[in-house]
């Protein structure tokens, strides 16, 4: 029996990536001059701790979802210390209905650290904000770009999309980022600081706004010219099947109904009402389970939980 023959592996486009990076950096900025949007956490008043906060909320939210909860909770801890000096189960509760809790549970754990360990200023150095808990590669060069202006590849799932497309020449980047992607992002950014920062947001809003996941809009695109994907006739996907996000059903739909009802709640839950959100006791269970092992449910004596408060 012969062996199945493997289709051939068609290999993306290999630009000259040097004049590639010149030839977008004007028209994508210029475009992000006339075009962004007009977000709380971009406007000067909201300094380096509302760029931390949106970034933590943004990761896996998408804006719409984002601005009232950032709203509120800039307004009820305008500074890390504020936060900080809050049990981490009202972090929790004010992270609402955002998904992914877990994140403000990081939040608080880094408020507390630039608390202890920056005097409570976010610090600016790259270095120093990937020592938080819970900021990682992506986050520590968003708030060193966004909020102090600095110079890093900045390189979010709208930001990949653009570059697989305008510049590697296919409809979408790989699962999970690849070192081929931090190169090619390094070696997209422009030389001088303010221009790195400023090509990394806007960037950033061309895959938002633009060249988005389902409806790339290239007639409005400021790059349209130079794109390498639509130039080649944008050739289907041939990688790996894309991850769905699947929700209901899943264990996270259920942890989501079992921290709903202790968020509404200021006293602690007895078991039997955590019992009602959902019908499958094995799923449940594994649920409630799984929210203790983070840390996101205390449970106490007598059959009780809450949210944590240390
Ligand atoms: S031309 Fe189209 S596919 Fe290419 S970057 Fe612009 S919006 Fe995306």
């Amino acid at each position: 029996m012969t062996a199945p023959t493997k289709p051939p592996h068609r290999s993306p486009a290999r630009p000259d990536v040097d004049s590639t990076a010149t030839d977008l950096h004007s028209p994508v900025i210029d475009w992000f001059d006339e075009n962004a949007r007009d977000l709380p956490w971009r406007r000067p008043e909201a300094g380096a701790w509302g760029v931390m906060v949106s970034e933590f909320m943004l990761q896996q939210t998408p804006v719409s979802r984002v601005l009232p909860v950032y709203e509120q909770w800039i307004a009820r801890w305008p500074r890390p210390a504020d936060l900080a000096a809050e049990a981490p189960g009202e972090a929790v509760r004010a992270w609402g209905r955002l998904g992914y809790p877990r994140r403000a549970l990081r939040l608080h754990g880094a408020a507390v650290a630039i608390t202890e360990r920056h005097g409570g200023d976010v610090p600016s150095a790259h270095a120093q904000l990937l020592a938080l808990p819970g900021v990682g590669e992506y986050t520590a060069a968003a708030v060193a770009s966004f909020a102090y202006g600095q110079r890093h590849a900045v390189l979010d799932t709208n930001v990949r999309r653009v570059f697989a497309r305008a510049v590697t020449g296919v409809r979408y980047p790989p699962n999970a980022t690849t070192a081929a992607e931090r190169k090619l992002a390094r070696t997209l950014l422009p030389e001088d600081e303010p221009t790195a920062a400023r090509w990394a947001a806007a960037s950033m809003e061309l895959g938002a706004l633009v060249c988005t996941a389902k409806n790339e809009t290239c007639a409005r695109c400021p790059i349209s010219a130079q794109c390498a994907w639509r130039l080649a006739g944008k050739p289907e996907h041939d990688g790996p099947p894309r991850r769905g996000q699947t929700y209901a059903g899943t264990d996270r739909q259920v942890r989501g109904k079992l921290l709903a009802v202790l968020r509404e709640a200021h006293t602690p839950v007895p078991q039997a009402a955590l019992e009602r959100v959902w019908h499958e006791p094995v799923q449940r269970a594994r649920a409630l389970d799984g929210l203790v092992a983070d840390g996101l449910v205390e449970p106490l004596p007598g059959g009780l939980y809450r949210l944590p408060l240390t």
